[in-house]
């Protein structure tokens, strides 16, 4: 498997540090709002990798933070007059609900910054005691930035860049810092905000000092994949780099993922353009499948435009497939018995479309042209199934089909996702529509269609009783 390295700008084969093992961490959403459309693509990408990892027969130890404490949770809940937990833990729930929504599995562990206080201070006073941080005046701890001598080298930057860039903060002392690259590992408390005690100031920990610490925590000193989107380049993930480096002294993440923007109408999406969409708003009109759907379509280093126009193409392109899954669950009803010769050489046939879904998604994880894969698939299979299809014919090709939609987190197969009890209330009102024929009080009977048609199920009457599908 080739996988983009952010580090070393090229594509790299894939080696575990541990044998069939993958551990990897996505730095997760800080929690003061429901997340927006753009916070899905993290989510839904890098579930995806997950997802095709485990195909391949890895263990994967996903890692996913939720940043509870951030200036701009203080200031929600000040506004609300509640504590800042209040508002962490609310938008924590909503985004659980997103995920699912979105069909994102949880991630292994969701580490939260807040519980995970004491492992910022040790990690902190490690940095101090190995000179790499500082405490100054006002009990602010900074890192000695220039002191990591490798600074720069995941976003390609080069130190003495970045130093003109900053002189300003120098000139006006806005800080104490020695150094205006230096950046905050600790901060102390103002009036209202959550704090803790520590040996420098009462106060609270900067944002990128979570990451390395949660991290190590959970996946250790050095882990296969480090993941966000490209805005987490820099600063937060050279920051994360260079605290983690000069404490644990051994590399941190051997490959570095980064998804692109997604934009909307081809703009930046901002408050102020009046182009913000929360995933909750676009779930008003278009099933979290289809946004899951729609956000794959495009590879996850190209920028992804959002529009009313794409989600609809989306829409009927994900029903194609859909509409393919119940076909086949649908011939499943009457078919039966054995493949014959031809259907297992069609069936041998069939094995070139997984074949090049899985060369796409070792490719940097194609899922743009995995997809493609899966629509050559589907016309392939509405093309050489009938009502004459045996059983195990159908079920194969009924399998290969679920195995990499799957892996895209696409559940195709509504037929077995639906509750029992919905196909024993067809089945119940089908008998009712019969007995109802034969009392020859055909408006009843018409009405248990029309009533079954309104919940999207189709009746047959076929020679051999009545069949029902999904429409
Ligand atoms: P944040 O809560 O801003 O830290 O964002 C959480 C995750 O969403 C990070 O990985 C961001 O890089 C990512 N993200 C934020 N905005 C977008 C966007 N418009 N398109 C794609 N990813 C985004
Ligand atoms: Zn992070």
């Amino acid at each position: 498997m080739q996988i983009f390295n952010t580090m070393t700008r090229r594509k790299e084969e894939f080696v575990p540090i541990h044998p069939g093992e993958v551990r990897m961490y996505v730095c997760g959403p800080t929690v003061y709002n429901l997340i927006h459309i753009g916070n899905a693509r993290p989510m839904i990408v890098f579930d995806t990798v997950r997802r095709y990892f485990e195909y391949r027969g890895y263990k994967v130890n996903y890692v996913s933070n939720f940043t509870d404490v951030d200036d701009k949770i203080i200031k929600k809940s000040l506004e609300e007059g509640v504590d800042a937990g209040v508002i962490s833990e609310r938008y924590i729930e909503e985004c659980k609900k997103d995920m699912e929504s979105l069909n994102v599995r949880p991630a292994t562990t969701h580490p939260q910054a807040t519980k995970e206080i004491d492992g910022m201070i040790e990690m902190i006073q490690d940095l101090i005691d190995k000179g790499y941080a500082y405490k100054a005046e006002d009990g602010t701890v900074y890192y000695r930035t220039r002191r990591f001598m490798q600074y720069g080298k995941l976003s390609h930057k080069k130190i003495a860049d970045l130093r003109s860039g900053n002189r300003a903060l120098l000139v006006t002392g806005e800080d104490q810092k020695e150094d205006p690259l230096d950046f905050v590992l600790w901060k102390p408390k103002k009036d209202g905000e959550p704090y803790w005690d520590c040996p420098w100031c009462k106060g609270r920990p900067g944002w990128h000092i979570e990451c390395s610490v949660m991290s190590k925590r959970y996946l250790g000193d050095s882990i296969d994949i480090h993941a966000g989107g490209e805005d987490l380049v820099f600063p937060h993930h050279e920051n994360e780099i260079a605290q983690s480096e000069a404490a644990n002294g051994v590399p941190f993440a051997r490959y570095w993922m980064h998804n692109a923007f997604l934009n909307i109408d081809n703009r930046k999406m901002s408050k102020s353009l009046g182009n913000f969409f929360t995933v909750r708003d676009i779930l008003d009109q278009f099933d979290g499948q289809v946004i899951r759907y729609f956000m794959l379509t495009v590879h996850y280093r190209s920028p992804l435009n959002f529009s009313r126009e794409l989600m609809e193409s989306a829409r009927t392109s994900l029903e194609r497939i859909v509409n393919c899954a119940s076909n086949l669950t649908f011939l499943l009803k009457t078919a039966e018995g054995a493949c014959s010769p031809e259907e297992k050489d069609l069936l041998r046939e069939a094995r070139k479309f997984r074949a090049s879904f899985e060369k796409a998604m070792d490719d940097d994880f194609n899922t743009a042209d995995a997809i493609s894969a899966i629509f050559e698939l589907v016309k392939w299979i509405n093309s050489n199934v009938s009502e004459s299809s045996s059983a195990d014919f159908l079920t194969e090709l009924k399998g290969e089909l679920v195995t990499l939609t799957d892996i895209c987190g696409l559940v195709v197969d509504k037929e077995e996702t639906l509750e029992e009890d919905l196909a024993a209330y067809v089945e119940k009102m089908i008998a009712e529509r019969q007995a109802a024929r034969k009392a020859r009080d055909f408006a009843r009977a018409d009405a248990i269609r029309e009533e079954l048609k309104a919940r999207g199920i189709i009746l047959e009457d076929t020679r051999e009783g009545v069949k029902w599908k999904k429409a």
